[in-house]
């Protein structure tokens, strides 16, 4: 990485990864609108996102955990990091032992289908890398859907960290361009909170 080169956040990666176009209108067009999906993620995120630390049934429970990796330059912020005594674990001295750490995603949701839950598993992985790189460990990963209050685990292929390196470097080259992606071809819009600013567009999809 370049050192020259912007930084991305797991925030990004998402939005990207649901959709280039959406990506651009919100970080180069700076718009955004919010709908009844966005607004039940807030809902279930409140907890999430309020920066605490609870303890239950010997384990550890951090919320809003902020986590960095230098050399994929990613930042950005856990939902939730659990914290499960292990004596093959990691020291953690604040918690005075050995841990095993999982990584929790909150979903207002249930398990998507596969286009849309490949954004999910982008912005997933890069939280695994992030926190990887701050514990110097291997997190496990999982999603914790609302609709279904089940929590689903989640594991990764090398062509996962590809896609993931792809879409960093279009991020890279879309920020510094300042140019905005057009809609990908056979786009899953359903639930978009950004319909109404991006529809009227449509003409410019890809033929
Ligand atoms: S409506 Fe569809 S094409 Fe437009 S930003 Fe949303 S997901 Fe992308």
């Amino acid at each position: 990485m370049n050192s020259s080169e912007p930084s991305v956040s797991i925030r990004d990666v998402q939005h990207f990864a649901y959709c280039p176009h959406r990506w651009g209108l919100i970080r180069i067009g700076c718009d955004w609108s919010e709908n009844v999906f966005v607004n039940k993620a807030k809902l279930l995120h409140g907890r999430a996102d309020s920066g605490t630390s609870v303890s239950l049934r010997g384990k550890y429970i951090e919320h809003s955990v902020r986590v960095y990796n230098d050399e994929w330059d990613l930042f950005g912020v856990l939902d939730c990091l659990q914290f499960e005594r292990d004596v093959h674990g990691i020291e953690i001295p604040k918690y005075g032992g050995k841990f095993r750490l999982t990584i929790v995603e909150y979903k207002p949701s249930r398990p998507k289908r596969e286009s849309a839950s490949f954004a999910d598993r982008m912005q997933l992985l890069a939280q695994k890398l992030c926190a990887d790189s701050v514990f110097q460990t291997d997190c496990a990963v999982c999603f914790y859907y609302g609709d279904i209050r089940k929590r689903v685990p989640v594991s990764f292929t090398a062509e996962d960290e590809d896609a993931l390196k792809a879409i960093v470097r279009e991020i890279r080259t879309c920020t510094e361009s300042g140019a905005i992606p057009p809609v990908p071809k056979k786009q899953y819009c359903s639930g978009c909170s950004m319909k109404d600013i991006c529809l009227p567009k449509i003409g410019e999809r890809n033929a």
